[in-house]
């Protein structure tokens, strides 16, 4: 078997793009959260890279809790979304930064900021390294976004391709081969 990196076709967003992102979407939540002891919740499993990156610049109290969800439903149908993996305590009050690798669809970062409002969150806002407008099914718009990428099948920096890629260090595009099933 040889390596992850060997099975990249093309580099879309790099080391170093992903670095200002983070540092941008930083400063913004720094100047929204800062003396909030916000919670800030990260989607399992594609956000946990970008959830470390954003802490750790991030010099102000807060906490760090992590959710997983599934959805299921096709065609024309809204997808279910289960919740496979909750938080362990109660939210009533609290400020929650939802953090996700990639806004696709909508549908998950909608559906657990409504979930997470239904529950007495005193705010839920949205945050999500990268963004593909041009998939959306439900109108909705992160309130921190890293990087719009065109509508194509991407991993690394978290996200995976059947389980694999998830610790190339950049995001990227797998030689089409790969993709035979
Ligand atoms: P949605 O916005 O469609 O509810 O969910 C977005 C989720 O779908 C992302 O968090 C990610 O897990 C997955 N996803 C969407 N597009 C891609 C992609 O290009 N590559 C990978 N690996 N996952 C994707
Ligand atoms: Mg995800």
């Amino acid at each position: 078997m040889g390596s992850p990196s060997e099975d990249v076709a093309e580099i879309l967003v790099s080391e170093e793009q992903l670095r200002d992102s983070v540092q941008r979407i930083a400063a913004e939540v720094t100047e929204e959260y800062a003396g909030k002891s916000p919670l800030i919740v990260g989607v399992l499993v594609g956000a946990f890279v970008f959830m470390a990156d954003l802490v750790r610049v991030l010099d102000f109290e807060l906490e760090v809790q992590f959710m997983a969800a599934s959805s299921y439903g096709e065609g024309t149908e809204a997808g279910v979304l289960e919740i496979t993996r909750d938080l362990p305590e109660e939210i009533a009050g609290r400020h929650i930064l939802l953090v996700d690798d990639l806004l696709d669809t909508g549908h998950t970062l909608s559906r657990l900021s409504e979930l997470l409002m239904a529950r007495g969150a005193a705010s839920v806002k949205t945050c999500c390294i990268l963004d593909k407008p041009s998939r959306r099914e439900v109108p909705f718009e992160a309130d921190f976004v890293g990087l719009e990428i065109p509508d194509q099948f991407v991993v690394g920096y978290g996200l995976d391709y059947a389980h694999s890629y998830r610790n190339l260090p950049y995001v990227g595009v797998l030689r089409s081969e790969l993709y035979t099933s």
